[in-house]
């Protein structure tokens, strides 16, 4: 007999929902497409005799049982846009190979529906929750997590959950994330242009300058800005060259502070901690504006340090104008905690494989909330499609998360 009746038939439909943000309508903050996902999930969980709650059209609940205590289990409905070279419609869900091709397949559609089939599973066994089931989901989480923020000032916030929108086995610890900016005065008449980088998380593959009426240009690798030391950071190569060009006080610092090598020590922020590792600075993006140099960073740091403190640092280091733009503090849930023994056991009744828990740079759903962590649903062994051509789900992969999840909300419940 099938666990989870129908449980593909309503991935399908939830996947033709093309939810990318659209313009914001009433009651619809990110466009009708991601409502209707919103209103196709709230339905469908009303049908499995669950309360359903649609929080003024930023987000949703789908809520079970009386507990004082509340679990979270929080996806998000929205996806980015198709984008080009898929080899099936990207929201045909063509089945090949024993595969859904769609985006939002496996980011985040997949794990929303395996998240509800698994409570009505524990539910039609007559299962009684000790802690109140919620699925929250959000509809902004690819473009600013705006979801969540209304979500948490206008509702009760779970006392502990999980996130499945990363990878298994256990994410358990994301660093701090602080993009910055730093204005630089500089006053060199020879210089016309300079700058590189598209975004602040990005290690940037081109910088050009222009000295002297001369222009010359750098090329370097693309990164993700968690992870600076897997790229070439053109705009380092630039500032190399340029500080040979002229004596400009400005242009030095930014060289010797954000760019040269061992830069981090010279800041005085070569920080690590055993559990997340080393802190990391990826100038992302410079621009040249109105006689300043204006540095755009992504700055990760370590879990068991402050943005203050991070801050603090950074500000006696640069002879600069420090003005912070985004800020995600640190993820961290030791793993002795309840939640994460539990979840490590569920993994490894289903796949008959050993747990453990991950750290990253990169900045998860699971962080909006308290004890929370990320807990699938890419397996260690497979490969990820998110936000590329051709993103698809394993259909016996849906079964093995849907399994996964009906233990750990068993076991936690
Ligand atoms: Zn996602």
């Amino acid at each position: 007999m099938d666990k989870y009746p129908v449980m593909v038939e309503n991935l399908v439909k939830l996947l033709q929902i093309e939810s990318v943000m659209g313009e914001p309508e009433p009651g619809m903050p990110f466009g009708k497409e991601t409502y209707m996902a919103l209103k196709f999930m709230l339905e469908l969980g009303q049908s499995f005799g669950f309360v359903a709650k649609d929080v003024d059209g930023y987000a949703g609940h789908i809520e079970w049982g009386i507990g004082e205590q509340v679990f979270g289990v929080l996806v998000h409905l929205d996806v980015v846009p198709a984008g080009e070279n898929w080899s099936y419609p990207p929201f045909g869900t063509v089945i090949d190979g024993g595969r859904i091709y769609a985006r939002g397949a496996m980011d985040d559609k997949s794990p929303a529906i395996a998240a509800l089939y698994a409570a009505k599973r524990l539910k039609e066994e007559g299962f009684s929750p000790g802690r109140k089931f919620r699925l929250i989901m959000g509809l902004n989480e690819e473009n600013g997590w705006r979801c969540m923020e209304y979500y948490s000032r206008h509702e009760r916030m779970p006392d502990l959950g999980f996130s499945p929108d990363a990878n298994f086995p256990v994410i358990n610890r994301e660093k701090g994330v602080l993009f910055v900016k730093c204005f630089f005065e500089v006053s060199d008449k020879n210089l016309t242009e300079c700058g590189g980088g598209t975004r602040v998380n990005m290690v940037p593959d081109r910088a050009h300058f222009v000295y002297g009426g001369i222009r010359r240009d750098f090329k370097g690798i693309s990164a993700h800005g968690s992870q600076p030391h897997k790229g070439e950071n053109a705009i380092h190569k630039m500032m190399a060259h340029l500080k040979d060009l002229t004596a400009n006080g400005a242009i030095h610092v930014i060289y010797e502070l954000l760019c040269s090598e061992g830069f981090l020590g010279k800041l005085g922020m070569d920080l690590s901690d055993e559990v997340s590792g080393q802190l990391t600075i990826n100038l992302g993006r410079l621009d040249f504006e109105g006689g300043k140099l204006i540095a755009s960073l992504d700055i990760r740091y370590p879990v068991t340090f402050k943005k203050e403190e991070v801050l603090g640092m950074l500000e006696k280091a640069l002879p600069a104008p420090i003005e912070v733009i985004n800020f995600h503090r640190p993820l961290y849930v030791p793993e002795d905690d309840e939640l994460i023994k539990k979840l490590l056991a569920a993994y490894k009744k289903v796949t008959g494989k050993e747990g453990y828990c991950v750290g990253i740079g990169g900045a998860t759903y699971a962080r909006t909330m308290e004890r929370c962590v990320a807990f699938g649903p890419i397996f260690p062994d497979e490969e990820s499609r998110i936000h590329t051509a051709d993103e698809y789900i394993d259909i016996r992969n849906l079964y093995l998360m849907t399994d996964i999840y009906y233990e750990a909300l068993k076991s936690l419940l």
